[in-house]
């Protein structure tokens, strides 16, 4: 476990934080800054730096605790929706360098936006960037 990571220390108990949820291989807790009320994240015990470094076993155990703390937003918070999230890299966003997926329950007027304003693009260059993706 790498010394300065905040999320490891929150896992060995060096930092607290409030529990949302867990399985043999995952950890959820509340944001420090929630987004919305309820706002959780889901984290790996073993370290992994993000989602090219997690192991897929851990990534499965996190997707399914992540699909129950989605669920009880739903149930005990009254979400309207919710979104998951990732970010892998400081250029998306990654602040925090241990693999986590955001639960952030979402409500009909809440003030959260989409950080990009939809617009269509070039057909060529959607194929284009298609075609580079396939695998
Ligand atoms: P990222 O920006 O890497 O996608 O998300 C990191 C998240 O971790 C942020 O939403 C931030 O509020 C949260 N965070 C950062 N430090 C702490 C902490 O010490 N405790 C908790 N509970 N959340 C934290
Ligand atoms: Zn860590």
């Amino acid at each position: 476990m790498p010394e300065d990571c905040i999320f490891c220390r929150i896992l060995s108990g060096e930092l607290p934080s409030f529990a949302v949820g867990e399985n043999e291989r995952a950890y959820a807790f509340a944001d420090i800054s929630p987004a919305t009320r309820g706002h959780s994240l889901v984290i790996p015990r073993v370290h992994a730096n993000d989602i090219h470094d997690v192991a897929p076993e851990d990534l499965t155990a996190c997707a399914l605790l992540a699909k129950d703390v989605a669920a009880r937003a739903v149930a005990r918070l009254h979400a309207d929706g919710v979104n998951l999230l990732n970010s892998a890299g400081a250029a998306a966003w990654q602040t925090v360098f241990h693999f986590h997926i955001h639960v952030i329950p979402r409500y009909e007027r809440d003030p959260l936006r989409l950080p990009w304003t939809p617009v269509p693009a070039d057909q060529g260059e959607i194929a284009a960037a298609a075609a580079q993706l396939r695998g």
